[in-house]
Formats: C-alpha cells, structure tokens, sequence
C-alpha cells in the first residue's frame, strides 16, 4: 500500500499538516492556493478553459489571476489572520508548470516561510524538467493527474500537448505525456516528495482501466489516490458521471493497492482556508491584491 520509505520528522509533517494528504489533518489545518498560473500545455477533452483546471478544481468561475509579488502579499496576510493555514499549494487556474510565475511565486513565498509546506498539482508534461527547481523551493507534495498508464486509453482523454515548441496530437500526444508523467512521478519519489495521483474517473473511456493505474503509481511509491467523478463538458459533455456510489465501488477496488483521497473537495485554485470552509472571498475583497 504505497510505499515503504522510512520518513524523518520534518517529512511527516507534509502529511500531518496537510488536509489533503491526511484526513485528520483536513479538521485542523488548512490551505492556501496562489492562483498565479493561467497558462495550459495541454487540451484535455473534459476541459474548457473558460474555467479553473477542472484536474483539481470543479468548473465556476475561472479564479482571478494574481502576480507573484501579489501571491506573495496574500501569504503574508494568510499567515497572520489564519494561522491554521499550514500548505501553501498552486493548482491553476492553468497548469502550474507551464508558468514561469508558478516558480516565482515558490521561491519568493519559500524564502520567507520556509516552514510552510509548499505544494502543486500538475498534469506532469513538464515534470521531470520541474523537479530540481521544485525541490529547490520546498516542494515536498506533488499532485499528478494521471488519468491512463495506457496511451490508446490516453490519446481518447487528451486532444493535444504542446511541448518544446511543438504540438502534437493523437497517439504521439498520449505518449509524450505519459512518458513525461512516469518520469516526473519516478523523479519526484527519489526525491522523497509525496506524491498524489489524481484520476478522473471516465465512464465508457478509463473506467476499466483506473485500479491499474492504482496498481502501477502504488508500485511506483506514490502516496495517495484521489479518484475524481467526471464532470461532462466539452467533448464529453454527453458521458454520464459516475453516481457517488460507483465512485466508492472505485475507491474500495483500489484501495488493496494504494491509500485513498476520500475527502476531496474539489477546490478552486484561489481556495483559502480548511477545506470546505473557504475565507478567500472575504480576504480577496477586503484587499488589494488588486488586478
Ligand atoms: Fe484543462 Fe487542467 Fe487539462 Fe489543462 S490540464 S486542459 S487546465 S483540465
Ligand atoms: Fe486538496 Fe482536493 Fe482541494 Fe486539491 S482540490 S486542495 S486535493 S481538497
């Protein structure tokens, strides 16, 4: 179940003090998003970018954008009134990596607090080229959304990645990006980062596939599995979402092989607070973290 490392005391706080890693911890502690990462590398077919990256958000509104120097005023202000907030993560509105300012944000956020836990969630295209700079800054929790260790299931979820400069579609897209997501995921265990796999669970398309993923990242030393609940836009607009009960059935087939997220809350990529207990429209409108 997951992996075997033996953590030193510092680690397992990223557990400990982490709502989303620990299902104890998400009473108790909170996190705060730095929405500074507009920007996508790649077209997933359940995505319309009108909105927050829908791997770690549900859609709404798309969340304001902030610069770094701005994210890094909102931590300050974060820290001081709710104190209980211990993770500081990026998730969006984008993909964190495909943003220069995503890195800015870290750095500048981890040279003054450097006891905070830092956090990001990626579709991991730009993973394995991420890691070092990423552990530079404190990185110690990754998300992955990892929705197929196959690319013919791959290629039906993603249309297109840009990648160096190039496009890719098909087939060739869904290796690209899967290659790059293994690597990055092998890359961030040796460097004993915890790491969560995201799957969008995909009627009719990963459905059967989903406890082999479970299998293959548990293999792979990842932490965690977060099976999300499609929700239908874009080309899959006419897939009926799995019930809450199918979702469970799909949690309790992988859990034999991997600890499971059951308390995801689908946040926005500008959430502030303990998780379903948002404080960011009060802290973004009583401020000037100003457009
Ligand atoms: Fe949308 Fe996120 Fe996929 Fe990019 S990675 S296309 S933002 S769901
Ligand atoms: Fe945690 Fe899920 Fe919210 Fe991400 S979307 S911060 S995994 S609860």
């Amino acid at each position: 179940n997951g992996r075997e490392v033996p953590y030193d005391p510092e680690q397992m706080r990223k557990i400990a003090e982490h709502p989303c890693y620990s299902e104890k911890a998400c009473h108790a502690f909170g996190r705060c998003h730095l929405p500074v990462a507009p920007k996508c590398n790649i077209q997933c077919n359940y995505c319309v970018r009108d909105y927050d990256c829908v791997n770690e958000s549900r859609p709404g509104v798309t969340s304001r954008v902030l610069t770094p120097e701005e994210a890094l005023y909102l931590v300050r202000r974060v820290v001081k009134e709710y104190p209980y907030v211990k993770v500081i993560g990026i998730a969006g509105p984008g993909e964190p990596l495909a943003n220069k300012e995503t890195f800015e944000a870290l750095r500048l956020v981890h040279e003054e607090f450097p006891k905070l836990i830092m956090c990001i969630s990626t579709n991991g295209l730009l993973l394995p080229e991420s890691i070092e700079e990423l552990d530079r800054y404190g990185v110690g929790n990754v998300t992955v959304t990892l929705n197929a260790v196959d690319p013919e299931i791959g290629e039906k979820i993603v249309s297109h990645v840009t990648y160096q400069g190039k496009t890719y579609h098909g087939r060739e897209a869904a290796d690209i990006l899967l290659s790059q997501q293994l690597k990055g995921i092998e890359m961030a265990v040796a460097k004993k980062m915890f790491v969560k796999i995201n799957t969008v669970y995909i009627p009719g398309i990963n459905d059967d596939h989903i406890v082999e993923i479970a299998k293959r990242v548990s293999e792979m030393g990842a932490y965690t599995f977060n099976v999300i609940p499609l929700i239908p836009q874009y080309k899959f607009a006419d897939i009926t979402p799995p019930t809450p009960k199918e979702k469970r059935e799909m949690q309790d087939a992988c859990a034999p092989y991997i600890k499971q997220m059951r308390h995801c809350a689908r946040c926005r990529s500008d959430a502030i607070g303990k998780l379903g207990q948002d404080v960011q429209s009060c802290l973004y409108r009583s401020e000037k973290t100003e457009e």
